[in-house]
């Protein structure tokens, strides 16, 4: 699933294509794309309109339009956005095209179906509670273990909880714990100041890190020219089968649910404690 940064570098790499851009029409191949509103007041009311700036927030994608309203899309497990000229035919997996001026179209591309789109006029309707972003310099480690205290869920649950911290999954919360030698399972309250502190400086650098490599493909994600990201290069546990030897210390990598995600650890660099 596209995370933080999978969304962070469409939006870089969109931003300088499609604002000041007005939007000439949609074409829906899915109409349980649209959320909100009906499918037909979605296209009525996007037509016509200028597209003045585009946004992250967590995993959504904000479209700020000349209306004051806002276009908010979220790829959810095998979502893309894909600039194409509008001599481009749609392939089978393209659910929505938004047709832009300058014979320019936005394509949708989600082969499981699960992306939404909502047209709304507060984006907090949709993304008002999310947790902090955790590469805006408010997000201190303090913050982090303020957010902790008392907290019985697993870390890797807390860190895949879109209300305790935006934009984190089950890939970036993988790699983060390892970077930070936690155990997944360890309760998020019993962690001492020292691993807060490592843990959220594990989570800024390997979310920095993916951007800079422009997402991780390991799914189905692409950016919008259509390539492919380089950050699950870099993985160390995430999406390593079991069997895999841990880089740091040569033990086998483990794979074990929690909330029904799998994820990978290192059980000797990770080892439970307390
Ligand atoms: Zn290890």
């Amino acid at each position: 699933m596209p995370e933080l940064p999978e969304v962070e570098t469409i939006k870089n790499e969109l931003l300088p294509h499609i604002v000041g851009r007005q939007v000439n029409g949609a074409t829906l191949f899915w109409a349980g794309i649209v959320r909100q509103p009906s499918v037909e007041k979605f296209c009525s009311r996007l037509t016509g309109q200028k597209l003045t700036g585009l946004a992250r927030r967590g995993k959504y994608l904000i479209f700020s339009l000349t209306s004051g309203e806002v276009l908010i899309i979220h790829l959810k497990m095998t979502g893309s956005l894909l600039l194409k000229p509008a001599s481009a035919e749609a392939d089978k997996f393209i659910r929505a095209v938004i047709h832009l001026d300058k014979e320019t179209e936005l394509h949708f591309r989600d082969p499981r179906k699960l992306g939404v789109m909502w047209l709304v006029e507060d984006a907090d309707s949709v993304v008002g509670k999310l947790g902090p972003e955790p590469l805006e310099t408010g997000f201190t480690s303090q913050v982090l273990a303020q957010r902790l205290t008392n907290r019985t869920a697993p870390i890797k649950a807390l860190l895949c909880d879109q209300t305790f911290i935006a934009g984190i999954g089950n890939m970036y919360a993988d790699e983060a714990l390892f970077a930070a030698r936690i155990h997944p399972l360890r309760r998020g309250g019993s962690l001492s100041p020292e691993e807060v502190k490592h843990l959220h400086r594990a989570i800024q650098q390997v979310l920095w890190s993916a951007i800079g490599n422009k997402g991780a493909s390991v799914d189905t994600y692409l950016r919008p020219d259509g390539t492919l990201g380089t950050a699950h290069f870099q993985f160390q546990v995430a999406h390593r089968l079991s069997g895999n030897l841990c880089p740091v210390c040569g033990t086998p990598i483990e794979r074990i649910p929690i909330r029904n995600r799998g994820s990978y650890f290192c059980p000797h660099c990770q080892a439970e404690k307390a």
